[in-house]
């Protein structure tokens, strides 16, 4: 039996030791067998250095280095192609996925589930304004998508072969893993823990990417939005035909004196805003569509010892 723990890490040189410490302190109280596959994805700082160290210490080290920053998701894409293990687990490098719940997330799988999801039931230590965007996001997400991605729910994930493999085999370019996951579907256990604060440097994340990566999710896994604007349509065809009614009565009751210019400027601007907001919709959609049809790799890989 083997595991495959998979971390994405960009620009983790404060961290990096610090999680193999811990994840290696785990891997030595189990009797599973190990590999740590290591993701560099574009650090500028000396993450790769800290990797190929490890490998050369610790033979179950490996790393794959990309060519740029390529983002979280094509790191964990590759990670999985790497992986080699009968169960497959992602954690980020920060220790904010605790490595010491690896045992009890294994015994699960033991009792027939294909999958051990975590979430943090607190969102202690974040600004409070990032929590209640995120809060309204899977609000939303969950009323419009038929895919259930569940609030709190972190990429920390055992999982079995079979179901990396499912994962793997969704080509898609634009990617978003909470969807991912809960499309593929499989018998999954969620474990819940208290959110756990960074052990040191940064987070990648700021609201505003944060902001376009759950445009990206809603984008990916529900075709609401397209509707909303076929709504939009029909609700102002209606108010048009009940203003058209109601001017043709009051100019037979009072005649037709000049007036009312304000109120079509308003009037022009509020349904050119909506058709912009439209149009915008479909934007979205369409040049999501454009990177999918231009087929590019996910990402490229400039160095690795696997
Ligand atoms: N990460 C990555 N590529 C990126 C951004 C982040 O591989 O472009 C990794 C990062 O090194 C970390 C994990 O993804 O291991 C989670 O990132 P972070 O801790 O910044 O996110 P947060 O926990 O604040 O949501
Ligand atoms: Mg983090």
């Amino acid at each position: 039996m083997k595991i495959s723990v998979v971390v994405p890490c960009y620009n983790e040189q404060e961290s990096i030791l610090l999680f193999y410490e811990e994840i290696n302190k785990v891997s030595e109280g189990m009797e599973q067998e190990f590999e740590f596959i290591f993701v560099n994805d574009g650090s500028s700082d000396h993450t790769l250095e800290y990797m190929k160290e490890l490998s050369k210490k610790d033979e179950r080290v490996k790393y794959v280095s990309f060519s740029r920053n390529f983002g979280k998701e094509a790191a964990i894409h590759a990670g999985f192609s790497k992986a080699e293990g009968d169960y497959i687990v992602m954690m980020d490098a920060d220790l904010q996925d605790p490595p010491c719940l690896l045992p009890e997330m294994l015994s699960y799988m033991e009792q027939g589930y294909d999958s051990v999801a975590t979430r943090r039931v607190t969102r202690k230590g974040e600004p409070p304004i990032r929590s209640f965007f995120a809060r309204m996001f899977y609000k939303i997400i969950n009323k419009i998508s038929n895919v259930d991605i569940v609030d709190g729910a972190r990429d920390y994930r055992l999982m079995t072969a079979q179901m990396k493999d499912a994962i793997l085999a969704m080509p898609e370019y634009n990617r978003f893993s909470k969807g991912i996951f809960g499309w593929v579907g499989f018998r999954t256990k969620w474990l819940e823990y208290e959110n756990v604060e960074r052990v040191a440097g940064e987070t990648k994340w700021n609201l505003w990417k944060l902001f376009l990566y759950s445009i990206e999710g809603i984008i990916a896994f529900s075709t609401a939005p397209l509707v909303l604007s076929s709504v939009f349509g029909i609700l102002f065809c209606i108010l048009s035909f009940a203003l058209i009614v109601f001017i043709i009565v009051r100019t037979i009751l009072f005649g037709d004196p000049v007036a009312g210019w304000p109120s079509l400027v308003c009037i022009m601007f509020f349904i050119g805003g909506i058709q912009l907001f439209c149009h915008g919709i479909t934007g979205q959609y369409l040049s999501k569509t454009y990177l999918e049809t231009k087929n590019r790799p996910k990402y490229i890989i400039k160095d690795t010892n696997i």
